[in-house]
């Protein structure tokens, strides 16, 4: 048993839950806070039966300064992992305006929260959004950050990074320690949990690629979209660094283990992805083995802001996390069909 507490916000969402699983295997006592805006319960049903333990829930919002005085006052908190957050790139297009309140919003409230209860601990889901350098494709923590992103999505984790650099660097935590940051910015997260019992559960029409191919196979969508093949690639689709998410979970780990070390004013942004890039017709072919059976696809338009190629540099995370994948693209995609196989409705029964 860890003798640490760990605040996990957005705890029931796909990342968030995959990484309760793997902090509790590993003997932390874990707090999941959600306000389930995007998840639902029996995600936080199926990390107590993946771990044989009853989670610690609390339903609530990030951006309630009461609500989280409550998970303050009751659990005493050694780190916070930050995964709350709206995700959808093209909703944020459409509701800027509450992309910006929720996200920023619930990282503000949070820091608050966590100086007045002098937790100084704090790991956050970045983005490689945050990058963008048109002669770059292997980006490491380095490489230019654009100060426009492509969605008000995008802007909100550059802007999230912002006040989490700044407010480690100033003064406001110095009455107890120093804020201590590590920012992780995650690839393409792809696959679910090997027991087939977590996943990700998608609203609506998915937006990304694995959970589309794998509501084409269960039968609930026709066909996949594919989004341009005349890219300048070998075979003319867009190449990604796809990652597994229980890898993706472990790194947190290793993120946390890292900003336990560390005292005083501290910032540290780290690459987490597989290092390898990987094109949407190899990610369709693994998919097909998985499966069994073709996956239908029509190649159509260029989807708007999408880029030709882009992959983590995994150098930093080797050095100073000690981090690096273990699990291949075939792993992935078996594991996402396990999953959506297994619950075609995600967690609505
Ligand atoms: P997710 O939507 O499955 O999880 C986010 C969770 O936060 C959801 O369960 C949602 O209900 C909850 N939430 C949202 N706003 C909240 C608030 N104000 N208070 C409390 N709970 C709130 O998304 P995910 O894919 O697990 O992503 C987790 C984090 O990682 C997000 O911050 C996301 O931006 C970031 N991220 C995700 C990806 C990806 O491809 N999935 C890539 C890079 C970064
Ligand atoms: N993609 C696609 N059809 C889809 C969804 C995605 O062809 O229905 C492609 C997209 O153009 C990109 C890759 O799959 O090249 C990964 O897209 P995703 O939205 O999953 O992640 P992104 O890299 O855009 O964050």
């Amino acid at each position: 048993m860890v003798n640490k507490t760990i605040l996990i916000t957005g705890g029931a969402g796909y990342i968030g839950s995959h990484t309760a699983v793997e902090l509790i295997q590993a003997g932390y006592k874990t707090v999941i806070v959600d306000n389930l805006y995007n998840a639902s319960l029996g995600a936080v049903d199926a990390i107590g039966e993946i771990t044989s333990t009853e989670p610690i829930f609390y339903k609530g919002d990030c951006t309630d300064s009461q609500f989280l005085k409550k998970v303050f006052t009751e659990n005493k908190i050694d780190a916070v992992i930050h995964f709350a957050g709206y995700k959808a790139v093209g909703e944020s297009v459409k509701k800027p305006l509450a992309y910006y309140k929720n996200n920023l919003d619930s990282t503000i409230t949070l820091l608050e929260g966590m100086k007045e209860f002098g937790c100084t601990k704090f790991v956050f889901s970045s983005s490689a959004t945050v990058y963008l350098d048109e002669n770059v494709v292997k980006y490491n923590e380095k490489t230019t950050k654009t100060n426009r992103p492509f969605s008000p999505y995008g802007t909100t984790k550059l802007v999230q990074e912002y006040i989490l650099q700044d407010t480690a660097l100033g003064e406001e935590f110095e009455s107890v320690g120093g804020l201590q940051v590590v920012s992780l910015r995650y690839f393409n997260p792809i696959g679910a949990h090997s027991s087939g019992n977590l996943g990700e559960d998608p609203n609506g029409i998915p937006n990304n690629l694995a959970p589309y191919i794998t509501q084409v196979a269960v039968g609930k969508l026709d066909s996949l979209p594919i989004f341009g093949a005349d890219y300048s690639t070998p075979d003319g689709t867009p190449l990604r660094d796809y990652i597994h998410v229980v890898d993706l979970a472990k790194g947190h780990l290793a993120g946390l283990d890292y900003v336990f070390k560390q005292s005083g004013k501290f910032f540290d942004p780290i690459n987490l992805g597989a290092g390898k890039p990987v094109s949407v017709f190899e990610v369709i072919a693994s998919f097909e083995k998985a499966v069994g059976q073709k996956i239908p696809y029509k190649i159509v338009e260029r989807r708007a802001g999408d880029l030709p190629e882009f992959f983590a540099d995994c150098a930093k995370a080797k050095e100073v996390l000690g981090f690096e994948t273990k699990l291949d693209l075939d792993s992935m995609t078996a594991d996402s069909w396990h999953w959506q196989k297994t619950h075609p409705n995600g967690f609505s029964k």
